[in-house]
């Protein structure tokens, strides 16, 4: 079987592609390498230089012929997408309608969609279900949704069958710390706070007053090798069953951005610089999965927890060869 992955050379693509190719998948990775990373790209994965939304995609499919494919290629930075939100548009809907387009066309029809919690905006109930209602507060997630609402269509049109899988906050590295996070720049807590345990610069906590028990925000971190597993598992789902699935990818659990800064400081044996900033625009103060549809439809388990996620975080960051 061959699965073609866009955005295979970026964080949790080029993780996924290793654990296909494990498996035994023949893999085409599609990356036009804007954000993501050459050396990121597993040994053995066929690789195309291109945008997902360039015409010639047509003959990569005919050329191909992939069972289905997993769409990671986007642009993934919430304060990016308010203040540039064409670029968002451009990028994450309209490019991915042309791909869109492309697969369909040449009879591809199985497709997994890197979504996003954030499209719950401020949540009503915590921890959040699917059945949560999709009220985006940023140009990301508002895109996400776009795309939610397009695969919705294309399936009631008979085009495909999918499965959207809305990520919490994605972390941690390989447990051998052979691949991870590599973002230039970095805008996202763990690496920051880790970076800055071992640089000795310091990092901002956006807020302090939020309804929290230490009044900073809590998220659901995921480890990626947790998300890739998903990923497989339900590629395989909508190959095999020819169904939707909308699910949220949490591990259930939450940590407050002073709680990652302190176990940071235990796990690096460092301290880490920490001075308070103004909230940042678009922040909801609790975000964490309910995950139990993911568990029973995939069959999943998160394997990992905060501990493992910033051990292997901290072992990348020592070692980090892209
Ligand atoms: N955060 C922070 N300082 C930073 C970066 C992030 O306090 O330098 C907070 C941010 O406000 C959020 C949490 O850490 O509450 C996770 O942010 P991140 O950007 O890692 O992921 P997001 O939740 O935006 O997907």
């Amino acid at each position: 079987m061959t699965i073609l992955v866009t955005g295979g050379a970026g964080y949790i693509g080029s993780r996924t592609v290793f654990f296909l190719l494990k498996k035994g998948y023949d893999v085409v990775v599609v990356d036009n390498l804007s954000r993501g990373n050459k050396p990121a790209i597993p040994d053995g994965a066929h690789f195309v230089e291109m945008a997902i939304e360039d015409p010639a995609m047509d003959k990569v499919f005919a050329t191909y012929r992939p069972d289905a494919v997993i769409h990671f290629a986007a642009y993934a930075y919430v304060g990016e997408s308010n203040t540039q939100p064409l670029l968002y548009y451009c990028n994450n809907t309209a490019a991915t309608i042309r791909f869109l387009d492309s697969m369909t066309r040449a009879g591809v029809r199985n497709i997994v969609f890197s979504s996003t919690c954030s499209l719950y905006g401020n949540p009503v109930t915590v921890p959040i279900t699917e059945a949560e209602p999709v009220k985006p507060m940023n140009t990301y997630a508002v895109t996400k949704a776009q795309i939610e609402k397009a695969l919705e269509d294309c399936s009631a049109a008979g085009l495909l069958n999918y499965a959207a899988l809305r990520y919490f906050n994605a972390a941690g590295a390989a447990p051998d710390g052979s691949m991870g996070e590599s973002h230039d720049p970095e805008p996202h807590l763990i690496p920051l706070v880790l970076m800055a345990a071992q640089n000795g610069t310091s990092v901002k906590i956006f807020g302090d007053d939020y309804p929290t028990p230490d009044g900073t925000c809590i998220r659901d971190y995921i480890h990626i090798d947790d998300l890739a597993s998903a990923h497989i598992l339900a590629v395989e789902k909508v190959i095999n069953e020819k169904k939707n699935f909308v699910l949220n990818l949490g591990t259930g659990a939450g940590n407050s951005v002073k709680e990652i800064i302190t176990r940071s400081e235990a796990i690096s044996g460092r301290a880490v610089k920490a001075e308070l900033a103004p909230r940042r625009p678009g922040d909801p103060a609790v975000l964490v999965a309910d995950n139990k549809n993911a568990v029973n439809e995939l069959g999943w388990k998160p394997q990992y927890n905060i501990e493992d996620i910033l051990t292997h975080a901290w072992n990348w960051l020592q070692n980090k060869r892209y």
